[in-house]
């Protein structure tokens, strides 16, 4: 045995915010320990060393940093810690304490209840580097913690964001609850109009320029560059008009969580998969009603590829070539004063005749076209039929988002079920104490609860959706005279215009009305 007199001996005490509700971990509990051991075993302490409130995922510590200082200055040449953690929890710079510091330099550490001791030749040391893995195991379960605490802050609706998306304010009574500002208000619905009409980006974002609408940066008093018109409004950008007709905010939805943290060492973040977003439904007041967004969201891809255009055609976006199956564009002549079809394909490549003309009078193809639409309907218009049709349908995209939500939600719900059985093995084969365990379980417990009230939550929305879209859509149906976009679109998934004349129209109700 050694004898202990010749042991200088710094004690390490170490307390992070994380630690700061487990009794044991306690400034004052850790010294108690220390000091019983030191008595017990005749040592002689030089100095106690506290870091209060920092964590042990590095070693950025003032105390530790004298501490390592007074080894440097042969001050101390021993140091006792009531356990492993208490020194760090990244096992790589334990590690290379424990491993390599410490001995290099000659210095005796002991971690009393890991039974550590690097002067005596006892298996707990060998088991060493092992300790200082679950350590930063259990410091990456605190992080996740941390992260669970703000998702489910998210999940339950509040707006978590330090900046406010345009057309809302924060609640002055509550700084994650969402208000309406009317005058940026005014700006998205107009943005939304102009988008149903089935106007590009483009030509959105010089329209609002054009009218010397401010853009959401001129309220931030941002300084814009060389292409500003006047710096009190700004130029609208084509991303701008994308962000505002996709985000879902305006609908009265909190879609968060869409970037993480790589590691829980490090500050950087990265983009998040979207179907890890985190969605919250109905939080705040809409400033677009669910069935516009929705419209607008199946123009997008419809109105996108065209260039900038000044005229809108009711039927654009719907047109294909019957003979090469590539798009039909519609464009305006200045020369007579009216409107012409022509196959894309043929126009890109006529030079080597892949395909023909197609030219049509559009005015006459849409009244053509218009007509027929009117005639398969009024003939076919059997009401109890497109009732039952319309009532037995998931009519948009959302309910078969949500559907996938659920689903999602349920196997994640699964899994977690799993790990929680997988803790408990653990823990009956000594991987992990009862407080370890149990913190482990709670956290996971409270993940599923979470998603529990998601699940039910997304359900009742599903149920909504279908009423309101239905309501709308049998109205709209019915009173096929007014002609607007989003009714075509809906009953006309494509339109195929052959060489010949001949027009084929593909209903979206094909085979279940007709
Ligand atoms: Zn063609």
């Amino acid at each position: 045995m050694h004898n202990n007199s010749c042991f200088k001996v710094g004690l390490y005490i170490r307390l992070s915010k994380n630690d700061g509700n487990v009794e044991s971990d306690s400034i004052v509990s850790q010294r108690s320990l220390l000091n019983q051991y030191v008595k017990e075993n005749n040592y002689y302490v030089i100095d106690e060393y506290v870091d209060d409130g920092f964590t042990g995922t590095n070693f950025d510590r003032p105390a530790f940093k004298r501490m390592i200082k007074d080894i440097e200055l042969g001050k101390i040449n021993m140091i006792i810690t009531k356990d492993m953690s208490r020194l760090g929890r990244d096992y790589i710079g334990t590690g290379e304490l424990i491993e390599k510091y410490f001995p290099n330099n000659n210095i005796r550490y002991i971690a009393i209840n890991d039974g550590i001791d690097t002067f005596l030749d006892n298996t707990n040391n060998d088991i060493a580097p092992f300790k200082a893995i679950m350590n930063d195991m259990y410091a990456k379960d605190i992080s996740k913690k941390v992260k669970t605490s703000l998702h489910s802050r998210m999940k339950e609706g509040l707006y978590v964001s330090g900046r406010c998306p345009f057309g809302y304010l924060k609640d002055p009574n509550n700084k994650n609850h969402l208000l309406i500002n009317e005058e940026q208000a005014k700006t998205v619905k107009l943005i939304y109009d102009l988008a149903l009409k089935g106007n590009t980006y483009h030509y959105i974002a010089g329209e609002l320029t054009k009218r010397k609408i401010k853009t959401p940066a001129s309220y931030y008093n941002y300084v814009w560059n060389s292409k500003c018109i006047s710096k009190e409004f700004g130029v609208w950008v084509d991303t701008t008009i994308k962000t505002i007709l996709t985000n879902r905010i305006y609908v009265g939805d909190l879609v968060q969580g869409k970037t993480k943290k790589i590691n829980y060492k490090l500050k950087k973040t990265i983009k998040n998969n979207p179907k890890d977003y985190i969605i919250a439904l109905n939080t705040h007041e809409a400033i677009i009603d669910r069935n516009t967004f929705n419209y607008v969201q199946d123009l997008l891809p419809k109105n996108v590829k065209r260039p900038e255009k000044k005229r809108f055609y009711l039927l654009d976006g719907l047109l294909y070539c019957g003979d090469c199956k590539h798009r039909i564009t519609i464009r305006y002549q200045n020369k007579t004063g009216r409107s012409y079809t022509t196959c894309d394909y043929y126009r890109t490549y006529s030079k080597y005749h892949v395909c023909t003309t197609h030219t049509n009078n559009y005015e006459i193809l849409e009244n053509v076209i218009l007509d027929n639409i009117r005639k398969v309907y009024k003939k076919n218009l059997d009401q109890n039929k497109i009732k039952n049709y319309i009532e037995n349908l998931n009519f948009t995209d959302n309910c078969l988002k949500i559907k996938k939500q659920i689903e999602s939600l349920r196997i994640t719900n699964n899994k977690l079920i799993e790990n929680l059985d997988k803790t408990y093995m653990d823990k009956l084969k000594g991987l992990l104490d009862e407080s370890q365990y149990l913190r482990i379980r709670k956290n996971l417990k409270k993940e599923i609860d979470d998603n529990k009230l998601i699940i039910a939550n997304l359900k009742k929305e599903q149920l909504n959706l279908n009423k309101i879209d239905n309501k709308n859509y049998i109205n709209e149906f019915l009173s096929f005279d007014s002609q607007n976009r989003k009714l075509i679109i809906n009953l006309v998934e494509k339109i195929y215009i052959y060489q010949n004349k001949r027009i084929d129209i593909i209903f979206n109700f094909k085979n279940k009305i007709l």
